[in-house]
């Protein structure tokens, strides 16, 4: 992560995570207006960075979210990543796997949807679910769900050393940050859609799903697949770090624009051509 401010909110590969000592609604000392600006910035210079990873053909990235119900989501992937241009960009959501994917291991599902070369790819929920969801539910024994923190290391190792950038963000809000936007989403009426019966549930899960954040957090946070933490009680200052994240990463990866693949003077010579009338 190089020196790049927010690289306190990076989980050090090793350490153990505690999430009651971090703070939901740190916003680094910003301003919400300077931060909203800065963002906007930083969102077009995301665009550039991406179009250029498209030109050159050779790396991807691959961005995963994870939250608890009303953590923001769908705010990251509408505010951060809908500032790209969506040829070379794809979200993907992960839902309640289907009979199909349950017929095969934790990960074909996601392997499916991996980038290609150039691509940058968002993950709504994703390989985590099966030690988050599962592991809080019992949908499995624990001796499998236990075994997963190390497959998806292995898996994510893969991944990365074939040319897969790898950055997971954890959208850290309160609990009662959380029943404020249960709150807002039964009072706007553009909003009540969102409401589920599922997430009200859950909430009473909340302690386990802390628990269960915090050993994902701690036991998959690797030089080459690193896990942030991002306060997230308040949006602006969300989408400032984790845009200023994708930026910085995207800068270190040094990417080249591909060479013509014509002779540029013969070009301008028939280009003349054309131009005369030839
Ligand atoms: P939503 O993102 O609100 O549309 O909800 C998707 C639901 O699918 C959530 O309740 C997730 O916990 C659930 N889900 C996602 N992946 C898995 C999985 N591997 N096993 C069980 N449930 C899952
Ligand atoms: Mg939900």
């Amino acid at each position: 992560m190089g020196n790049s401010r927010w690289i306190k909110f990076r989980v050090e590969p090793g350490s153990r995570v505690r999430l009651d000592d971090m703070r939901p609604d740190d916003t680094g000392n910003e301003k919400k207006q300077a931060a909203v600006q800065h963002t906007g910035k930083l969102q077009k210079r995301m665009d550039e960075m991406q179009f250029h990873l498209y030109a050159e053909h050779k790396r991807s990235v691959l961005i995963c979210l994870q939250a608890p119900d009303a953590g923001g989501k769908d705010g990251v992937i509408r505010h951060v990543i809908g500032s790209m241009n969506p040829q070379g960009c794809r979200v993907v959501s992960f839902k309640q796997p289907s009979a199909e994917e349950l017929d095969h291991d934790f990960l074909w599902r996601i392997e499916h949807q991996t980038p290609t070369r150039g691509e940058i790819v968002i993950f709504n929920r994703s390989q985590y679910e099966d030690v988050l969801v599962v592991r809080v539910h019992n949908l499995v024994p624990k001796h499998v769900w236990s075994k997963r923190y190390r497959e998806i290391n292995d898996f994510e190792r893969r991944l990365s050393d074939n040319g897969t950038h790898i950055l997971k963000f954890f959208l850290h809000i309160s609990k009662e940050e959380q029943l404020r936007r249960f709150k807002r989403r039964l009072n706007d009426r553009t909003r009540q859609w969102k409401v589920s019966e599922a997430d009200y549930q859950e909430r009473q899960y909340w302690a386990d799903y802390q628990q269960a954040y915090e050993d994902a957090l701690s036991k998959c946070s690797t030089d080459y697949a690193p896990w942030f933490v991002i306060p997230s009680d308040h949006k602006w200052f969300r989408n400032l770090v984790i845009t200023e994240i994708i930026v910085h990463t995207l800068e270190r990866l040094g990417i080249q624009t591909p060479a013509p693949q014509v002779s540029l003077a013969e070009m301008r010579r028939k280009y003349h051509q054309l131009k005369n009338g030839k």
